[in-house]
């Protein structure tokens, strides 16, 4: 049916043709990958037969071409099975593909974007590091140009998802650096982008980040730069130019977490609907009881206001533009926080059983906290929204 969430037949096909794929080939394998704390390469480069890898970019180059409403499908679906997938989905085909597609030139694109849209190459993004993560002007590893034209960068980078893609420690195949370049004449941090390769000397794998509360099934990395030489023809725009495609970048990123945490919530509420009924106690099904219609109730309501929400914002979001992040940030603010209580009114609702993993709804519920934090974290959004407001009055009354 075409509604906000599906607004048209190309929408719908989509949707319908990664809900079953999901079903048949992510779903079997989700509660063993977040056991084992492993990431499901092969899977993930499967998807790039579905033309999923690169969904955003131009077709010349090996995309699907497909908008922001797409982005949310896609995210949505594979997050209902497993977040921890859709994580990692996320860092390389929106952290890394989406950005090369509207930021990088020609010459970059034609190289990379084929690699990347097929799954032969798995990217990440690069931006927090151990000691700077919402102060993101507050980074240490740097840039410095070499008289014959070459980068050399130094520094560590914390926390990136597909910064290692395996057990052997094999770390990304391209990852998008942020890093100091100087300052300008007002003393301000100048940032600048760099492709980094598998291979380059000085780019390597610090520790994969283990013991995580969830997003198990996503690797998490810590990169180390030492004396990396990267080409002149790897600096992505101009040099100093990094803030503004990060941040038009960062708001489709925290849309699709906000769709991640709408599949979060949909599944937890499937799982809480069907225990409610299937379960007896006191002779009579439990979802007889008022406080396990206040868990249900409650939660179909966040899950309509966020789904609501998410699909307006991206049916408004122009892909590659940056000042759109009111609403970016406002549908991450709300909806990560509404997945998280509704999978907690999930667990609740199935009592000892929602508490093991085969019932699903735990893993749900320790994969929610991430997106509270990752990508922006929820103060980081609080603040972000307060501002624009002083700005953008009018957008209340809209
Ligand atoms: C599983 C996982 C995957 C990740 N993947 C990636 C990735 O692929 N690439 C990448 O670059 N990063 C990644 N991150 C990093 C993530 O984006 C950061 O953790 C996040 O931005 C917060 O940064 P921080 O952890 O340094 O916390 P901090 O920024 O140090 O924040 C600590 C606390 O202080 C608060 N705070 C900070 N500044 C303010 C302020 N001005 N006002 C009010 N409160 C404030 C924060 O909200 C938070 O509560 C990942 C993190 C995790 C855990």
């Amino acid at each position: 049916m075409h509604d906000l969430a599906n607004p048209t037949e190309a929408h719908l096909m989509l949707r319908e043709m990664v809900r079953e794929w999901v079903q048949e080939h992510v779903e079997p394998q989700a509660h063993e990958h977040d056991r084992l704390e492993r990431f499901n390469l092969d899977l993930m480069r499967s998807m790039g037969e579905l033309g999923l890898l690169g969904l955003t970019v131009d077709e010349a180059y090996g995309g699907a071409n497909l908008d922001a409403v797409a982005v949310c499908i896609v995210h949505e679906e594979l997050s209902a099975s497993d977040p921890g997938f859709a994580l990692a989905y996320l860092a390389h085909a929106l952290l890394f593909v989406n950005n090369l597609a509207f930021n990088g030139d020609d010459a970059q694109k034609e190289r990379i974007l084929p690699k990347v849209c097929s799954g032969e190459w798995i990217g990440a993004m690069a931006m927090s590091e151990p000691d700077a993560g919402t102060d993101v002007l507050g980074l240490s590893t740097n840039a410095v140009k070499q008289a014959d034209g070459t980068w050399l960068l130094n520094g560590r980078k914390m926390w990136i998802t597909n910064g290692v893609l395996d057990e052997e420690g094999t770390p990304a195949d391209v990852v998008w650096v942020y890093a100091r370049t100087g300052e300008d004449e007002r003393g301000r941090v100048q940032m600048s982008t760099f492709l980094v390769e598998a291979g380059m000397p000085g780019y390597s794998v610090g520790q994969k980040i283990m013991d995580k509360t969830g997003m198990r099934a996503s690797n998490t990395a810590e990169l180390v730069f030492q004396d990396c030489v990267v080409p002149a023809a790897n600096l992505v725009g101009d040099e100093g130019g990094s803030l503004l495609h990060m941040m038009g970048n960062l708001e489709i990123e925290r849309l699709a977490l906000a769709a991640m945490s709408l599949g979060i919530g949909r599944r937890a509420l499937e799982e809480m609907n069907q225990y409610a009924t299937d379960r007896t106690a006191f002779g009579s099904s439990i979802r007889d009881f008022g406080q396990i219609q206040r868990h249900i109730g409650e939660s179909w309501a966040k899950y309509r206001a966020m789904r609501a929400y998410i699909y307006d914002t991206a049916s408004n979001l122009v892909l590659g533009q940056a000042g759109q992040r009111l609403d970016s940030d406002g549908v991450k603010l709300y909806a990560t926080t509404a997945a998280k209580e509704i999978a907690d009114a999930a667990m609740q609702v199935m009592g000892g059983y929602g508490y093991v993993a085969e019932y699903h709804v735990e893993r749900l519920w320790r994969d929610a906290k991430l997106l509270e934090i990752g990508g922006g974290t929820l103060e980081s959004h609080q603040k972000n929204i307060t501002r624009d407001l002083a700005k953008m009055h009018d957008a209340i009354l809209r």
